[in-house]
This record gives C-alpha cells, structure tokens and sequence, in this order.
C-alpha cells in the first residue's frame, strides 16, 4: 500500500516559514505584506477557492484586499483596478482568479499585473523567465507538486517523469519545474496515444487532466510517486484525477483529494507574495 502524502501537514509546516518572514517583513518595513485577490463573477469554485486564500492570508500575518467584481463588469473596469493596484505601495501580490466570465479577455488581463506582482505567476514574463530557466515567479499548483515529491525522499533526477495535461497553468509549467530538477520528462495530453504504456514507465505521475478517477490501477507503475492534481465534483463530494483505491495499491506515494495538491498550491501563492514583498524592498 501507498504512503499518503499529506499536503496539509506539509503545507502547515511550510506556512510556519512563510509566517515568521511575513513576521519579519512588518517589523523591518512597519506594514503587512499584501496580496490583491480578485473575484469576477460567481462562479461557486471560484468563491470557495477565493475564500481559502483569504483565510490562508490572515492565518499567515499577510494582509488581504478583497476585490469582487460582479459577473457583467467591463474589460476597462478590471484593467484599471489591476493599473491601480498595480500602483498601490501596500500591494505586493494581485492575483485574479480563474477562470473569467467569457466577454474577458484573460491574457490581457493577466499580463496587464506588473511581472513583479504576479503572485500566481501567469505572467507571460514569468512563464517565459520558467522556459528559460531565469530567476521568476512560479505557478503555485506546478511549485507545490515539486514540494510534494521531495517530501517523500525521492530523488527527482534521472527519473521518468510523466504528467498528463498540458494547461498553462498546471501542466506545462510542472513539466518544466520537472526538467529543472533533471526528469526525463513526457507531456500526455487529450490525442496522445496509447496513455497507459507511457504512464507505466513513469516513476513519478503527474494527473491533472480533469476527469474524476480517469488514472485506474493499471496505467500506474509498481513503486511509482503519484501526484493527483484532480478537483473534480460530483455527487456533492470532491474526486482526484486518480482511481485512488486502485493506485494506492501499485504506487509508493501518492496524494489524496482533498489534502494533496490543493493544500500546497494555496501555500505557494504565500509563498510567492512574501517573496515578491521582500524582493520589491530589496531592489
Ligand atoms: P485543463 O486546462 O482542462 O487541462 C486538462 C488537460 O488534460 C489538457 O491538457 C487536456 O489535453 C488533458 N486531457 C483531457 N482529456 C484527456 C485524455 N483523455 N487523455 C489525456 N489527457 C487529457 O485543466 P487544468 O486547469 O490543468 O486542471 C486539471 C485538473 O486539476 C482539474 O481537475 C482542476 O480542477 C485541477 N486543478 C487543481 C488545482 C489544485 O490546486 N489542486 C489547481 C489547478 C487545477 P488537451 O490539451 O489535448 O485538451
């Protein structure tokens, strides 16, 4: 059977360090460190996750400036709320949550946050600073994983890596965090053939495809970390991307939905907003 990895004792662990330097930031530059979080619409995922980071925030010592916008609000509305909070000195951090209602544009609007303040770390200078292996932002979901499989011991380097989705949010940006640390590294998507003979050769399975259980036993590799990015609801209840029963008993580590990856991405984005705020002082 499988070790759970449990993201919520590590995130815990992780946010005690976030804490004492949120701690030390108040007392050297004598105000909080601050994240902008933005809420279009509502879209009831969005509300819950939104609520998390807030609460996350405030457990944390970092202050934060809550911005919901309703579901009709206009493009030019949301460009000079970011231009303003963009500009705001007790902002370290803006984050707009996704996803937008459709009349958005959200590459506009994402790369309209100053680089500097991407605290989720979308930006295309971000992404591209990923790519190119230069200092940068990096996406809290992909960041946490990386967190998560070093927790268990494993040795990344050298391993065959396999993640299953390609969004820009999680699975392209994870496959590049993978190749930093020197996976080998396979990106399976919607038309890649024959999934399962790829995903048994994999020491380390990235899921985040999107589709409740879609992982069975059998695609998993005897021995093999198990990273399950998965939130899917149904039947009032949350569902991983992974038949967890079933790959519990074939892998080594594996995380569970909920208390996995979600825990870790939330602990990220802090992360990523102290960083910022000392950065910013540091320049
Ligand atoms: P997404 O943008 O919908 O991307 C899903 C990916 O899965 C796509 O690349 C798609 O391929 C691929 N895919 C779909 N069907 C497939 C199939 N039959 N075989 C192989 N690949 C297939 O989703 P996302 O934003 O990356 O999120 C993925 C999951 O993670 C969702 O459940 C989401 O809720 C969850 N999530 C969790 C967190 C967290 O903090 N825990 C954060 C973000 C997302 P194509 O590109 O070919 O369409």
């Amino acid at each position: 059977m499988a070790e759970i990895i449990d993201g919520k004792a590590l995130s815990a662990s992780i946010r005690e360090n976030i804490a004492a330097e949120a701690k030390r930031f108040e007392s050297e530059y004598g105000r909080k460190v601050g994240l902008a979080v933005v809420k279009i619409g509502n879209n009831p995922a969005s509300e819950v996750y939104v609520r998390n980071k807030i609460i996350a925030c405030e457990k944390t010592g970092v202050r934060s400036f809550s911005h919901d916008l309703p579901e009709s609000v206009g493009e030019d509305e949301v460009l000079a709320l970011i231009d303003e909070l963009n500009g705001n000195g007790e902002v370290d951090g803006i984050l707009v949550q996704l996803p937008l209602p459709k009349h958005l544009n959200e590459k506009k609007i994402l790369a309209r946050i100053l680089p500097q303040k991407d605290a989720d770390g979308f930006h295309v200078v971000n992404a591209g600073g990923l790519m190119l292996g230069l200092p940068c932002t990096k996406p809290c979901t992909p960041a946490g994983i990386i967190e998560l499989i070093k927790s268990t011991g494993t040795e990344i380097e050298g391993k065959n890596a396999v993640v299953i989705g390609r969004s820009n949010i999680v699975g392209k940006p994870c496959a590049m965090l993978l190749l930093a640390e020197n996976a080998t590294v396979t990106i399976c998507h919607s038309r890649t053939r024959d999934l399962g003979s790829i995903t048994r050769n994999a020491d380390i399975l990235v899921a985040a495809v999107g589709i409740k259980e879609f992982v069975k036993g059998d695609m998993v590799k005897p021995g093999a970390v198990v990273i399950d990015v998965g939130m899917n609801r149904a039947d009032g209840k949350l569902y991983g991307d992974v038949d967890f029963a079933a790959a519990s008993k074939k892998a080594a580590y594996i995380t569970p939905v909920p208390g996995g990856v979600g825990p870790m991405t939330v602990t990220m984005l802090l992360k990523n907003t102290v960083e910022a705020a000392f950065r910013c002082k540091e320049d």
